[in-house]
């Protein structure tokens, strides 16, 4: 129920009814059966809703999305081994918008399709350029939004992209999140092995955190899991946490997965997750994510201490 207040939120109807009906969508917005009072604030919230929308429609074309790369590294040599694309809004009033707060708001108003692909293709194009510089072949991961996988456009386009040699097949990776890979199926499956087919790595993001069919999991063609920052959060002292991140490594192992553990931001996770087994580390401790310039200097310096 959306309710409003004779005099204070208006003088007739219209204007009554009009208000009453911004705080029923915010009452239905926080579950439905409850109530919520009319306050100004919701019509601010909605105007500003309804320009992002309208800003978001237009970002594309006029180049306002960046991709930063959020380094891998391997758990043994502590090592980069890969890279995370993470996609960057930057709104030429608002300044840096999280893709927290934008992907939400693509999936729902159905831009993600476009917006997934161009994060895809730059994130190839990106790679190609690195290894044009010289840098040996880092593979970048890409997130997959589950709609995405609603229908061939974003398959296909993958595809297209591969054969035209616009991407290099063993350099790709994508990334998509349990409850997505849990959806519709089998559908979600047959495609997952025509992107496997296709030459890409494929990871199950944010792990734990859906409610994944160990059957299903295992039926998936996935390379990797990537345990959700909400585990690592407790590391070592949370004994919650610790039991479901080592059960998450035991698991993987039988089931032939690698894992990666995200948000690792202290050496005592660290050291816990390495001495457990796990492969792979993505967090603050190493690395935040950079503009590609600074990735690559980066990477560079990495090689030059190798070397
Ligand atoms: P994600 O794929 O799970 O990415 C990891 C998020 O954790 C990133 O946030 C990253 O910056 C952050 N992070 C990494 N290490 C640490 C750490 O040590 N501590 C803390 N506190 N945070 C850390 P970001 O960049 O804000 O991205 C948020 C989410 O937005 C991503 O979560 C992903 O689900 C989504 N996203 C980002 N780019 C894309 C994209 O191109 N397409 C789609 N569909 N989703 C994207
Ligand atoms: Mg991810
Ligand atoms: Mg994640």
């Amino acid at each position: 129920m959306g309710i409003s207040v004779h005099p204070a939120d208006g003088s007739d109807v219209d204007m009554l009814l009009k208000k009453a009906d911004a705080a029923l969508s915010f009452a239905k917005a926080a579950g439905g059966a409850t109530y919520r009072f009319y306050t100004p604030e919701m019509t601010a919230q909605a105007v500003k809703a309804v320009a992002l929308d309208r800003d978001l429609r237009q970002a594309l074309q006029r180049h306002e999305f960046r991709l930063h790369y959020q380094p891998l590294y391997d758990a043994l040599s502590e090592r980069i081994v890969g890279a995370e694309a993470l996609i960057r809004w930057q709104h030429p009033e608002r300044g840096f918008v999280s893709p927290m707060d934008f992907i939400p708001l693509a999936e729902a108003r159905g831009l993600i399709g476009p917006i997934g692909e161009w994060a895809f293709n730059e994130a190839c194009r990106q790679g190609q350029a690195w290894r044009k510089a010289g840098l040996p072949n880092i593979p970048i991961a890409v997130n997959v939004s589950p709609a995405q996988l609603r229908d061939r456009t974003f398959i296909n386009g993958g595809a297209r992209s591969l054969r035209d040699g616009k991407c290099a097949p063993n350099a790709g990776h994508l990334e998509i999140t349990e409850s997505g890979a849990m959806e519709r199926g089998e559908e979600t499956i047959g495609m997952l092995r025509e992107f496997k087919a296709m030459g890409l790595g494929l990871s199950v993001d944010d792990f734990g955190t859906g409610y994944s069919s160990l059957s299903h999991l295992n039926r998936m063609p996935i390379d990797k899991l990537k345990i959700d920052r909400s585990f690592v959060k407790g590391l070592p002292g949370d004994g919650d946490d610790a039991a479901i991140v080592t059960a998450i490594l035991d698991m993987a192992k039988a089931l032939k997965l690698k894992v990666v553990a995200e948000g690792v931001e202290t050496r005592a996770q660290f050291d816990f997750l390495k001495a457990n087994g796990c492969d792979k580390i993505q967090g603050y401790l190493f690395g935040k994510p950079l503009a590609p310039d600074d990735f690559m200097a980066l990477a560079r310096q990495q090689r030059a201490l190798a070397a």
